[in-house]
């Protein structure tokens, strides 16, 4: 089997300066994987780059996706493919229910010639996506109620999560890639996060969970760990790195490989 997702010594520019400066990842489905380091690191830059954000220019590497370079798709035909961004659609979009943003997603995802067929069955009618729907939201223990709110109007911090871990839940992935961006994540939203990869995560997604939040680790357990920092992932390791960051945080990191000088 060859691998799902694959960086290779990726280097990204954002207004002519580069931010990462040769990464290189695999994640294969059935793993999770947890990407750490300090604000500026260059994280949300790899999330972005990674779903085909027109703003992060791909100057040097590639990335792999099934064994294919997605360097000329748009986020659209990653999506398809099976990528997942969590923040794709962080807008609230009034007059919008939760459910039918999710039905939107899933058409969305159904590549014309295909309906009907493949992925487009569960996608078309309403009774399956409906009964998708409740599935998936017993699965991650949601309260049916959830679906017809609409979607991150007056939304919490958790709420919010809860919508994006549904998604996900919905369009199973092969890879899911979920940016914990620093505002607005408190201890709920954490957990929320963290019960929907925990439960979610399974032999058919690979997951990555990128954060500044050691603490986000305490509740998901990631087999494998990478820190970046200035734009290069300087250290890789399992579960015990993390532990090791909380206990430390990330000065030693620092010490040992320098600030890139910036
Ligand atoms: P992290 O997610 O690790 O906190 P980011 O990827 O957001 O880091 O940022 C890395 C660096 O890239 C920072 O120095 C940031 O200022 C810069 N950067 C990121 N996005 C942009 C942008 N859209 N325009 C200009 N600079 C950016
Ligand atoms: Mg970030």
């Amino acid at each position: 089997m060859g691998s799902e997702l694959e960086i290779k010594g990726l280097h990204v520019s954002v207004e002519d300066q580069e931010i990462l400066k040769g990464v290189s990842l695999v994640v294969n489905r059935g793993e999770v994987h947890a990407l750490m380091g300090p604000n500026g690191s260059g994280k949300s830059t790899l999330a972005y780059a990674l779903m085909g954000h027109p703003n992060y220019e791909i100057t040097g590497g590639d990335i792999f996706f099934k064994g294919e370079s997605v360097l000329d798709t748009d986020p659209d035909e990653r999506s398809r493919a099976g990528m997942f961004l969590a923040f794709q659609y962080p807008v609230s979009i009034p007059g919008v229910s939760v459910a039918n943003f999710l039905r939107m997603a899933m058409n969305a995802r159904v590549p014309e010639e295909e309906n009907g067929g493949g992925r487009g069955k569960k996608s078309i009618s309403i009774p399956k996506f409906r009964k998708l729907m409740k599935e998936k939201m017993a699965l991650l223990e949601m309260d049916p109620s959830f679906a017809g709110r609409y979607l991150n109007e007056g939304f919490s911090g958790g709420e919010k999560k809860r919508a994006e871990i549904l998604q996900m839940a919905m369009l199973e992935p092969e890879i899911a890639i979920l940016d914990e961006t620093d505002s607005g994540l408190d201890i709920d939203a954490l957990r929320i996060v963290a019960n929907g990869v925990n439960t979610l995560a399974g032999p058919e997604m690979g997951v990555l969970v990128i954060t500044h939040y050691q603490r986000l680790l305490n509740y998901i357990k990631p087999d494998y760990v990478h820190v970046m920092l200035s734009g290069r992932i300087v250290e890789s390791g399992g579960p015990e790195l993390a532990l090791h960051l909380e206990e430390r945080g990330y000065d030693w990191v620092r010490e040992k490989h320098g600030n890139g000088g910036e």
